[in-house]
């Protein structure tokens, strides 16, 4: 009852190792990075049995992701770092894959023909799915007695009407290459979303709320009765909300226009949407604790960040409560969700006529970390914090799935 999780990018492997008999205890979890460049590092945190956390951090060369996984294998097995005496103690692995196109509702155990369709896909997710397919290649031939679970971001849109993920662009476009809306975070808003059912003591379809989730990437779910009706990020992460250095939805004829009139290639465009925008290209920081901390020292770009990121979380909130017809929460995730009063607060100050009305000493007030209920007792739409844990949820889905073979 030993799942790996597994997160391997283009350059780096993420990992934790969770005992599901031990009600998803984490025994460790590690980053391998800068997997091809000359020096690559492994950091490998142990959670023994006593509180105490042990940390052991190597720098080495690793040149490709066949060395980082035999890392991560090495630490979790041998020696020191050891967590499981034996490869054999891994029951199952389960990798997070960013994008699972049309093909994928829910996660599937690892075959030819899944790793095949994964490759078919690799123009959605250029950057994301070929560092997937090498961590799903290495952790195959390195522990061959664990099946292989991929566990997909894009999978909990996938109930999405036609009307909701179509694009007003020719239809051939969809047909040809498949462009469409499809949604990311998706193990974060599923997660969610059964969270806040359960905490609302409601059966998930018989629940309606919209999930906000709010990181360094930022994405809301509108969730009917269990299902997603709708999500903000597209086709690519770099749709909706505004976010850390993503722009979130422009004027499409904004991209024309600079190319025209700086002489950018589309390239160049790219890269200033998903690197250059958001927060940082507001006011030049991209984290929100950095954001908070030149409002207080009265810089008028930062404030304008920080009402900019949470207008359009509160159009957003506005949009899926006309769509969704019900709601029964609002639930704010991940590292501003979580944490940030103030996020919460001005996001929250005008849907009290909405029937989502804020209580800000219960806001102010609830403890870092913990799930809570910061809306006013008379509020008919429970406005709710939800820690987010995907790796956890990618744990449960995988053992969950192997459970019935
Ligand atoms: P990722 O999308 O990389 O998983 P996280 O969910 O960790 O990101 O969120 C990162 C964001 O959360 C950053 O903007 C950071 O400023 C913000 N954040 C983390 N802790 C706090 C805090 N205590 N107060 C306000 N914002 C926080």
């Amino acid at each position: 009852m030993k799942i790996l999780v597994i997160n391997s990018g283009s350059s780096s492997i993420k990992y934790q190792l969770f005992d599901m008999a031990a009600s998803g205890r984490v025994l460790c979890s590690g980053l391998v990075e800068r997997i091809h460049e000359p020096m690559g590092a492994i950091k490998h945190k142990k959670f023994p049995d006593s509180p105490e956390e042990a940390v052991f951090a190597d720098e080495l060369p690793i040149p490709d992701h066949k060395i980082g996984m035999q890392l991560v294998v090495d630490r979790i097995t041998n020696g020191q770092t050891a967590v499981v005496a034996s490869p054999d103690e891994i029951t199952g692995v389960g990798h997070r894959i960013v994008h699972g196109g049309e093909f994928f509702s829910a996660p599937v155990i690892v075959d030819d023909s899944v790793v095949e369709k994964l490759t078919s896909i690799i123009p959605l997710a250029p950057l994301h799915n070929p560092g997937h397919l090498a961590g799903i290649a290495t952790a195959r031939e390195l522990l061959p007695a664990a099946p292989q679970v991929t566990v997909f971001d894009t999978a909990f849109h996938q109930t999405l009407a036609p009307e909701a993920y179509l694009y007003p662009l020719p239809y051939e476009f969809y047909e040809e290459l498949r462009v469409r809306r499809y949604g990311f975070h998706g193990t974060s808003h599923g997660y969610v979303f059964g969270k806040t059912a359960e905490f609302l003591g409601r059966a998930p379809e018989e629940t309606s709320a919209i999930t906000i989730h709010l990181g360094n990437g930022c994405s809301m779910d509108a969730v009917k009765r269990g299902k997603c009706i709708d999500t903000s990020m597209g086709l690519t992460p770099l749709a909706g909300l505004m976010m850390g250095t993503r722009c979130g939805d422009v004027d499409p004829a904004v991209y024309p226009f600079l190319a025209e009139r700086k002489g950018l290639t589309v390239k160049d465009i790219d890269a200033i949407c998903n690197k250059q925008s958001g927060l940082k290209g507001v006011c030049g920081v991209n984290d929100m604790r950095d954001v908070h901390a030149r409002r207080a020292a009265g810089d008028e770009k930062a404030q304008l960040a920080f009402t900019m990121f949470c207008r359009r979380v509160t159009h957003y909130v506005g949009a899926y409560m006309a769509l969704l017809g019900e709601c029964h929460a609002l639930s704010f995730t991940a590292g501003i969700g979580e944490n940030d009063v103030d996020v919460r607060q001005q996001v929250c100050q005008t849907l009290g006529y909405l029937g989502a009305k804020i209580d800000a000493e219960k806001n102010k007030t609830l403890k870092r970390g913990q799930p809570g209920d910061i809306s006013t007792d008379d509020s008919p739409i429970r406005i709710l914090v939800m820690p987010t844990n995907e790796e956890l949820a990618i744990a449960q889905q995988t053992l969950a799935l192997l459970q019935t073979i």
